[in-house]
């Protein structure tokens, strides 16, 4: 097997860590994993997120989504089912953690989607706090884009993506959870880096695939083999 200095679990054959396929009660044997598995390069890294984990806080936290994580699932006679999509998964969530007040920080491409994700939340009874990614109808000249660089060309006046005002309002807001939808790459970088509530995501933007990044890779084999060329030297 070839050596490696750095974690890839990617390429992982075995998969100790997660023990699905050894059917025992025991804790798997991590003598069996590759060389490059995470748990034999950072041992250290792994025993200091148990001290995180016993913070008071995060350990209910991360109970209570592993408990989450547990009930989209049920054993039925044909063996496991899955029964619960992500906005269900997440609105759950929230009322296991007690939220009330949600954040919503969405991509104008997808206002619709935000639109509907907001009223099923307010039905269920929470408070909705949403900010499109143009708030602050900033010129896209103001952090050096050129005209030429302009979406709907050089001479239209287009608003910058804003994802520090989103995350900005969203934390001044106070809301209980930050729930990111479709905003771009790069942009939602931004947002992840200045939101100081907890957050999470329920939809990533691909303006391909119907916002479905992953259908790339489905079809990596098939129509979209350039993606597995290899880049140019
Ligand atoms: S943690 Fe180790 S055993 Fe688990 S997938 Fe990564 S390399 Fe494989």
């Amino acid at each position: 097997m070839e050596q490696r200095s750095y974690p890839t679990c990617d390429k992982c054959g075995n998969r100790v860590c997660a023990a699905f396929n050894m059917k025992t009660e025991e804790k798997p044997n991590i003598e069996e994993a590759p060389p490059f598995c995470p748990m034999k390069l950072h041992a250290d890294v792994i025993e200091g997120a148990l001290y995180e984990y016993d913070k008071e806080d995060i350990r209910e936290f991360a109970r209570l989504a592993s408990i989450q994580e547990f009930e989209c699932y049920e054993q039925t006679p044909n063996g496991l089912r899955t029964k619960i999509p992500r906005v269900e998964e997440t609105l759950q969530f929230a009322q296991k953690n007690g939220y009330r007040r949600l954040g919503l920080a969405f991509c104008v491409g997808l206002a619709n989607e935000a639109r509907t994700l907001a009223l099923i939340l307010e039905r269920k009874g929470f408070e909705v706090v949403s900010v499109c990614c143009k708030a602050g109808a900033i010129p896209k000249e103001r952090i050096g884009l050129k005209p030429e660089e302009k979406i709907m060309g050089p001479k239209m006046y287009e608003s910058m993506c804003n994802p520090i005002t989103q995350a900005g309002i969203l934390n001044e807001e106070k809301v209980d959870l930050a729930i990111l939808l479709g905003l771009c790459v790069g942009h939602d970088t931004l947002f992840i880096k200045y939101c100081q509530v907890p957050m999470t995501v329920i939809g990533v933007k691909d303006r391909v695939f119907g916002h479905n990044p992953l259908a790339a890779l489905y079809l990596s084999t098939s129509y979209y083999s350039r993606l597995r060329a290899r880049a140019k030297e």
